[in-house]
């Protein structure tokens, strides 16, 4: 199963695919060595990453609880047994937590703070985790590559105020998704948001790195501001195409989410 590599100054990030388009994350503090598992969607591909690079588990964390997230871990814990970190509202359907996290609370990776934000949408209780020193944010299902995760158990309005939350990371903030959904959310996005010339520039880059078998996650946080439309509410034009002028944020993102659902 492929990976790709992200060098940062002060971390290694690595992007495992995983089942059909899901995704699994390293996160390595070089100073120290600590290793973080973000998400288990199958133990196979991590364990040989793992194996290969010669490094062990300090920290596994959970966003949420559908199976495609967490379903690895006993056989990840049998290899390589590490505290299992998840949202404390989500611990009655996720596996044994050792660390239970709330909203606004952080931890360490090593010397990296994380933080921990609700980011509920998708399901209730979904958690992302923000490490402005590793500029990296492991959001799952919630704010996606060019798009957001489909709405099962919150309302537009809860994954709207996520989404606020979200939308002050930085510019150079690595967004690392739970799928490799881009082609579709890009497709989508260009029906609600056609005259984006950063939109249109994206749709190319997608295309041809799919098309070399590149992922295109994580994303940057300065790209998803400029052409993800749920980040967007606020656009002029976007609420030109949508004649919807005077609307507040929410009733815009209400008009997208519901206008991809019919996509
Ligand atoms: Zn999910
Ligand atoms: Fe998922």
């Amino acid at each position: 199963m492929p990976s790709e590599t992200i060098e940062t100054n002060s971390h290694t990030l690595v992007t495992i695919a995983c089942l059909s388009d899901n995704y699994a994350y390293l996160l390595r503090e070089k100073e120290t060595g600590v290793v973080a598992l973000i998400d288990v969607p199958e133990a196979a591909p991590i364990k040989a990453e793992l194996n290969a690079r010669g490094w062990i588990l300090n920290q596994i964390w959970l966003t949420h609880h559908h199976f495609d997230h967490i379903d690895g871990l006993p056989d990840i814990l049998a290899d390589f047994p590490a505290p299992v970190y998840g949202g404390a509202a989500d611990a009655h359907r996720l596996p044994e937590l050792d660390v239970a996290l709330s909203d606004g609370g952080s931890f360490e990776l090593g010397d990296t703070q994380v933080h921990v934000i609700d980011v509920s949408g998708h399901t209730i209780g979904h958690i992302a985790f923000f490490a402005p020193a590793a500029q990296a944010a492991f959001t799952a299902d919630s704010l996606m590559a060019g798009g957001c995760g489909r709405l099962f158990e919150g309302t537009p309005e809860q994954m709207h105020a996520s989404f606020a939350k979200m939308n002050n990371w930085p510019d150079d903030t690595l967004i690392c998704s739970g799928h490799e959904y881009t082609t579709a959310n890009i497709a989508f996005a260009l029906t609600v948001d056609p005259d984006n010339a950063a939109l249109q520039a994206r749709n190319n880059e997608t295309q041809s790195a799919r098309a070399a078998g590149r992922f295109t996650v994580p994303s940057l946080m300065g790209l998803e501001r400029a052409t993800n439309p749920y980040l967007r509410s606020g656009d002029t034009g976007l609420r030109k195409e949508l004649g919807m002028p005077q609307a507040t944020d929410a009733e815009v993102f209400r008009e997208v989410r519901k206008r991809k659902d019919n996509f």
